[in-house]
């Protein structure tokens, strides 16, 4: 992704160019023509009669418009979607499909009898149905869905939950026109989404697909739906419960209202009238998520919620979703919709998207009084010493990190990868810079300006007052140089050289200048078991103590330990996953230690030579000596006034 291109490879890549542009040229005609005359009507039906088998059934009735006809009509379903960037190709859990003449009348469903329409698979996403020379005509397929997450759909017997980008094909060169969604429930099961206006509401418009998948929808017997209002909006708090909810939902509600009037406090109302926050308790200690969208949130916890620690976890999920609100569904990247979903997505901007959302998740549980200064300085510590312990750190920076996405958020790897060792992620790395930026900038402003500032302005700008760019949404996206420019304009001083060296770049960030203005102080320690060897254990292992990964230039690499080692014994005891750091507490640096590990049906022994301490701490302290007028700024961050 980095680095000079060779001369064979430059003249290589402008015939591919010049290709591509070709290419382009005849698609986009063809693309043109199709694109002007929306078709008459879409309508997908989903059904779902037999929950055991997994299996979503869809039918999409579409009638062209008067006049000539197409030859064939192309029918797609997404690599990925939106908010995961792994491609995951949703068509591979596709099967039976089929096309027939015609659209059934409503009632008679399956049953009807219309003319088969051949249909040929064009390539891994798509088929192609002839339209024979008929105006209207029906795709049908079933679709395997049995994940319970933010991207993926489950049906089985407790319930239907769908991400529509895993289960429905769009039409393609007509993603823009107005859809409508009819969904015949099993037996007495209830149907809720973020767009949900009646209780026993079945069918939805939705002015384009992309907004369509935009609306994950829960379909089950025994959902609750707790609701408050704000701003004259009303909030749904709709869960459903896999565990023991230890009588802690009221509690629950109570507190994601705070977080809702904390969020609003900093970007003003909200512009829809109602918001669904859609909870899964899922009692299985596997599925876990939590996605954003336009008009409601997927959150889902692997725990029950009268389980310990999962209360918190919810609200931690909480407060950076409903942030996405407005940074990322509203404010977003340009490449961020309308979607291609034939490609991967590529942007340097998650980092603001993703980052400055994980910040402001976090400093709003302190501003909605959720946590005290403490919890809030802790958790801070934390992603400070996650980011500057991992190796990938000097070598990506945040926006190479955004463009890595693909490969590294939630993206399955069946090739060994060297990933550990080169990558970071943008959500902690972006929270930094978040930090650290808002700081800079309230600590150079003496307070009178803020990140809190740079983000409303964004919003104004792209979201508000800018012309619509496309079908898709309100507004147009913006560029990471654009967040650079609003940054410097609203901060009143260039930032080019920090957006070079901490964004672009991979320097350390400036955290000593940015907590000074504010009084406090970034102390590094030497963690208390101070070497790991650059051995990091891999927790997916579940009995024995096997490398997940050996860190470049570390002991472990000298010794040639290598990924898949099953560490038997270190100093010639035997050692445990609990008890790998303890162990190697006791040795000091210079120190030898023998190591035996046993890779395929072999066993080897090794020797680490401990170099200088490897494990580090940090924590963020109040200084001693901070003025008032410090103080002052820094209450005004944490109150958020
Ligand atoms: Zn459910
Ligand atoms: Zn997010």
């Amino acid at each position: 992704m980095t680095g000079i291109m060779s001369r064979t490879l430059q003249t290589r890549f402008l015939r591919c160019f010049l290709a591509a542009l070709l290419l382009l040229g005849s698609l986009s005609a063809i693309g043109h023509a199709q694109a002007e005359r929306p078709l008459q009507s879409l309508t997908y039906r989903l059904s779902m009669s037999l929950p055991d088998t997994h299996l979503f059934e869809v039918s999409i009735e579409v009638e062209l418009p008067k006049g000539d006809l197409p030859k064939s009509l192309d029918f797609q379903m997404p690599k990925w979607s939106p908010g995961r960037y792994a491609v995951f190709d949703f068509a591979k859990n596709v099967q039976e499909v089929e096309a027939i003449g015609g659209i059934c009348p409503p009632a008679t469903g399956l049953k009807c009898t219309l003319p088969s329409f051949p249909v040929t698979r064009v390539d891994d996403q798509t088929w192609r149905v002839s339209t024979m020379n008929t105006h209207s005509l029906t795709i049908r397929y079933k679709v395997f869905g049995n994940d319970l997450s933010g991207t993926f759909s489950q049906l089985n017997s407790r319930h239907a939950n769908f991400n529509g980008g895993s289960i429905f094909m769009y039409v393609v060169n007509h993603k823009p026109d107005p859809v409508t969604l009819s969904i015949t429930p099993p037996g007495v099961w209830r149907i809720v989404n973020g767009r949900t206006e009646r209780d026993d509401q079945r069918e939805w418009q939705f002015p384009n697909y992309d907004v369509m998948i935009d609306t994950p929808t829960e379909i089950a017997p025994n959902w609750t739906d707790d609701r408050f209002q704000v701003d004259g909006k009303t909030y749904h708090v709709v869960v459903h419960s896999f565990g023991d909810e230890g009588g802690k939902r009221p509690n629950l509600v109570r507190d994601i209202e705070k977080i809702v009037r904390a969020e609003t406090a900093m970007w003003g109302p909200p512009e829809f009238d109602s918001y669904t926050f859609l909870i899964h308790f899922a009692a299985d200690d596997m599925s876990g998520d939590g996605m954003e969208h336009l008009t409601s949130t997927q959150i889902i916890e692997p725990g029950a919620l009268g389980e310990e620690g999962v209360y918190g976890s919810t609200l931690d999920t909480v407060a950076h979703e409903f942030f996405h609100v407005w940074n990322v569904k509203r404010l977003r990247p340009l490449e961020l919709g309308p979607w291609d979903f034939t490609r991967p997505l590529n942007t340097r901007a998650l980092w603001v998207a993703e980052g400055l959302t994980n910040y402001y998740g976090h400093l709003m549980r302190r501003r909605a009084g959720l946590w005290d200064d403490t919890a809030f300085m802790r958790r801070e510590s934390q992603t400070i010493t996650q980011i500057e312990n991992a190796p990938g750190t000097r070598l990506m920076s945040a926006e190479d990190s955004s463009l890595s996405a693909p490969f590294i958020d939630g993206a399955p790897h069946e090739q060994k990868t060297n990933l550990d060792n080169t990558s970071i992620s943008y959500y902690p790395k972006g929270e930094l810079i978040g930090l650290v930026l808002d700081l800079i900038i309230r600590g150079k402003t003496n307070g009178r300006a803020s990140l809190d500032d740079v983000m409303r302005r964004m919003y104004d700008e792209f979201y508000l007052k800018s012309p619509n760019a496309s079908y898709y949404l309100r507004g147009r996206g913006y560029t990471t140089e654009d967040f650079q420019r609003v940054a410097s304009e609203v901060a009143g001083f260039d930032l080019s050289d920090f957006f070079r060296r901490y964004v672009r770049g991979v320097e350390t960030l400036p955290y000593d200048e940015a907590f000074a203005n504010l009084g406090l102080r970034v102390i590094r320690e030497q963690a208390r078991q101070p070497y790991n060897a650059g051995i990091a254990i891999d927790w997916q292992e579940k009995d024995e103590l096997t490398i997940g990964a050996v860190r470049s230039g570390s002991p472990a690499e000298d010794a040639g330990l290598q990924e898949g080692d099953e560490i038997v014994s270190l100093g010639k005891k035997n050692v445990s996953r609990e008890n790998f750091l303890v162990s190697l507490a006791r040795y000091k640096q210079g120190d030898r230690v023998p190591v035996s590990v046993k890779r395929d049906r072999r066993t080897i022994q090794a020797t680490l030579v401990l170099g200088a301490p490897e494990r580090f701490e940090y924590r963020i302290e109040e200084r001693r000596d901070a003025t008032s007028q410090q103080q002052a700024l820094r209450a005004a961050w944490l109150k958020g006034s």
